[in-house]
């Protein structure tokens, strides 16, 4: 594994190595932390590393903390800052993720979100594919279904929910399946293990409402605004019934590490044509520049390290 040599722990910048967290850490023993999954691209002509929307991936990280009732100094802005600092000190020339995470950090027993000290960490690693099909994904429905936001904040990264995700990806790998989808209590299609999923149908591009048990996206986000403005494409946010995605014409996952990802066949059937369809082959060449600063329209959502 590639990992920094240096991480961000309780602070400040220390070597990877001394950043380690006691056996009778709460966060440990509860899954009482939250995460962030963000990814820096390299640019080989331009010679830099561009960091993928930052700013959204902690404010979601933030809004996931406060779920767990945490208390933090930082802000945003705090936190890209360190991110920027952490990157110079390991000088990365690679495509890489970053794991910031919040947690619960006192010693002992006792389950309870009150009342407890939260810290900070973060370290990085090289990063390349995630679902290595990613042009020719195969499914399944997952038996499993989506935690409830009555549970366990679907809308939050929380550590101790991605049992899970765990769970609806082993089955799937252990099937023979790249990936999984997954039905919520109301039996609508929610996501994948670790991504958000969208269909088009009728020329149309739908993805489940944030209301549906989801993770609200940052890679959801941005194939939205991708769609509409440079495909032009009209986008709903709406449920999806298991059945739909067997009619559709097109069916793709997005996530931080899953990129896009096209799905060609759920439980054996083929969806569309069987092979990647143009909308899908469209947004994936579009993000794919947008990714590594090579469009200039969306060079806001990155921050150059
Ligand atoms: N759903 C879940 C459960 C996830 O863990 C992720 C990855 N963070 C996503 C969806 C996709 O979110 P994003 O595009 O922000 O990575």
């Amino acid at each position: 594994m590639d990992l920094s040599k240096h991480a961000f722990f309780e602070g400040k910048i220390v070597p990877l190595s001394e950043a380690k967290i006691s056996i009778a850490t709460h966060g440990f023993l509860y899954g009482t932390a939250v995460f962030g999954g963000i990814r820096g691209y390299w640019n080989e002509e331009m010679q830099r590393l561009f960091v993928f929307r930052p700013y959204d991936h902690f404010r979601r990280l933030l809004h996931s903390a406060r779920m767990l009732a945490m208390r933090t100094e930082y802000d945003e802005e705090s936190l890209i800052q360190l991110t920027l600092d952490l990157l110079h000190t390991d000088n990365w020339q690679c495509d890489i993720y970053m794991r910031p995470t919040f947690y619960k950090a006192d010693l002992g027993i006792g389950v309870r979100l009150h009342d407890l000290k939260d810290e900070f960490s973060m370290f990085v690693i090289k990063y390349e594919k995630y679902v290595k099909n990613d042009t020719d994904a195969h499914v399944t429905f997952s038996s499993w279904r989506r935690i409830d936001d009555n549970v366990i904040p679907a809308r939050g990264k929380v550590a101790g929910a991605y049992v899970n995700s765990a769970l609806i990806k082993t089955d799937a790998a252990r099937a023979g399946f790249d990936e999984a989808l997954v039905l919520d209590q109301n039996g609508h299609v929610s996501e994948g293990s670790a991504m958000n999923i969208f269909m088009v149908r009728d020329g149309v591009l739908v993805t489940p409402p944030v209301t549906d048990n989801i993770l609200e996206g940052i890679t959801r986000k941005s194939v939205i605004e991708l769609a509409r403005n440079e495909l032009g494409l009209e986008v709903h946010e709406r449920s999806i019934d298991r059945t739909e995605v067997f009619i559709a014409e097109e069916l793709f996952m997005t996530g931080t590490a899953a990129q896009i990802t096209a799905v060609t066949r759920v439980d054996h059937r083929p969806v569309g044509a069987g092979v990647m369809g143009p909308v899908t082959a469209k947004l994936r060449a579009l993000y794919e520049d947008v990714l590594r600063g090579r469009n200039k329209k969306y060079a806001h959502w990155n921050v150059a390290v």
